[in-house]
């Protein structure tokens, strides 16, 4: 079982430095994966607070170049010379704001696993997409821009679902998770609106195998009660 924090946009160094020592302090479950995905600028701080521990860190996004003249993106080398163990990819905040298309996503993936960073590649339907029965052709569209690979996990995030307190129920999850793991066998944790109250009954469903949190993850009291529920299932 993975959970994985998507701090977006939040956190400076300080802050991150600080959280991450709580987190620390917080004794997370042995027997889950724990990750957490600041902004470029507070992975330093995230890496030298969390040294010596078994939580990763991740960035957000990552480019498929190791250099070059492509201004505001960040290579797998520059991760890894800062110890980032490896990388969100293809988030809908990128797709729907940056142009990230699935050529653009696989791209990225594919040269951070080259690299050996690990990845979390997510993946889900829009909210028209939904109500128009489209669901599966696009998440086999979208999953099929990858290739399986010991490190790389996908996300299941159902863009409708995301910031918005509207969580997919359980069957629903579990209805597209089934749905991705025969296109690609690798693990898939469900995002989208993932709170300490509903994190036990998602997580329980058979295809579900981690959670990637957002606005729940900011907070240590919050994430930590989510690591737990994901403890309880895996007991
Ligand atoms: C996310 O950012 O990946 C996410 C799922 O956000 P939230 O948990 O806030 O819906």
């Amino acid at each position: 079982m993975l959970i994985a924090g998507n701090w977006k946009m939040f956190k400076g160094p300080e802050e991150a430095g600080a959280f991450c020592r709580a987190l620390r302090d917080a004794k997370l479950p042995d027997d889950v994966d724990v990750v957490v995905c600041p902004p470029f600028v507070s992975l330093a701080a995230a890496v030298q607070s969390l040294a010596g521990t078994e939580i990763g860190v991740f960035a957000q996004n990552c480019h498929w170049d190791t250099e070059g003249a492509f201004t505001g993106e960040i290579s797998a080398p520059m991760l890894q010379e800062l110890g980032v163990y490896g990388t969100l990819a293809g988030h809908s905040e990128r797709r729907q704001w940056f142009g990230d298309t699935d050529e653009v996503v696989a791209r990225r993936v594919h040269a951070c696993l080259d690299a050996g960073l690990h990845v979390i590649a997510c993946v889900g339907e829009t909210e028209q997409e939904r109500d128009g029965g489209a669901t599966h052709d696009v998440l086999r569209k979208q999953v099929a821009a990858f290739e399986p690979d010991p490190n790389l996990v996908l996300a299941y995030e159902p863009v409708w679902a995301i910031g918005t307190g509207k969580t997919a129920t359980p069957e629903t999850a579990q209805d597209a998770h089934e749905t991705i793991k025969e296109l690609l066998d690798v693990p898939v944790l469900y995002g989208g609106s993932v709170k300490p109250e509903n994190a036990e009954e998602l997580l329980a469903q058979p295809a579900v195998d981690g959670a990637l949190v957002g606005g729940a993850s900011l907070e240590v009291e919050s994430f930590a009660a989510i690591c737990r529920a994901a403890a309880r299932i895996h007991s």
